[in-house]
């Protein structure tokens, strides 16, 4: 829990993702990976060698405006408060889907990650901006992509704002979801929807990792929800 105050406490307000970009890329130091970085700032991260990999992805960028945020802990929920004792975003989203990939790249020997800047809107500029800009290049041998960012804990987003097929739901092992409680449902517009209106053909989809009320001042984490999506997620890679 340690690692996730840690990021909470670095705002990164889309645009402003130098900070949390580096803090992230520091939590890797010792272990063997390929890093790189697009013009547009998104972070390429490629662990092992194989023919082909499973890739997990998040959002480096936030939607709150910089303040100060201290992180409180009750039980299973994190939340923040400003000077005042008032209740502020701590950018659970998308902190909980860096989080998630700060431990897979510990744990999994053949690994790619896609880190986006810019996914959340900001006033005029529509989102997705990152992953609007990336090349496909880094994903020709990536066998599926899977985005954790969503809210909650049950949910796993097969097709995307606009009616986006992401992926076939068959794609996912019956067991898993049932272990787990995840059902596959709509959902909104994130990065990987971006990727396949662009004409991606691998199969994507989003995954809840554990915070609750994004974009608002009460946003929170429940903890046991985010290990809860780890875990999910790990099995998945390890069986698909
Ligand atoms: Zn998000």
């Amino acid at each position: 829990m340690e690692l996730l105050k840690l990021f909470y406490g670095i705002n990164s307000k889309s645009g402003n993702e130098a900070e949390i970009k580096k803090f992230f890329l520091e939590q890797l130091a010792g272990l063997e990976l390929l890093v790189e970085e697009d013009a547009f700032g998104n972070i390429f991260i490629t662990k092992g060698v194989a023919d082909s990999y499973p890739c997990v992805t998040a959002h480096l960028d936030e939607v709150h405006i910089p303040t100060e945020r201290n992180i409180v802990v009750d039980g299973d929920m994190i939340y923040a408060v400003d000077a005042d004792g008032e209740r502020v975003g701590i950018g659970a989203d998308d902190k909980n889907g860096l989080w998630i990939i700060n431990h897979l790249l510990h744990t999994k020997q053949v690994l790619k990650i896609a880190l986006f800047v810019q996914e959340e809107r900001d006033g005029e500029m529509a989102g997705c901006r990152g992953s609007k800009a990336c090349s496909f290049d880094f994903f020709s041998n990536v066998r599926y992509i899977l985005a954790v960012d969503r809210k909650g804990n049950n949910e796993l987003v097969t097709v995307g704002k606009g009616d986006i097929r992401l992926c076939d739901d068959s794609l996912f092992p019956q067991h898993l979801l049932e272990k787990y409680g995840y059902e596959c449902v709509p959902g909104g517009r994130t990065d990987v929807v971006a990727l396949k209106e662009r004409g991606l053909e691998q199969p994507c989809c989003n995954i809840g990792c554990g915070y609750y009320n994004a974009h608002k001042a009460d946003e929170y984490t429940l903890f046991s929800h985010l290990e809860k999506a780890l875990a999910f997620v790990s099995e998945v890679i390890d069986f698909i």
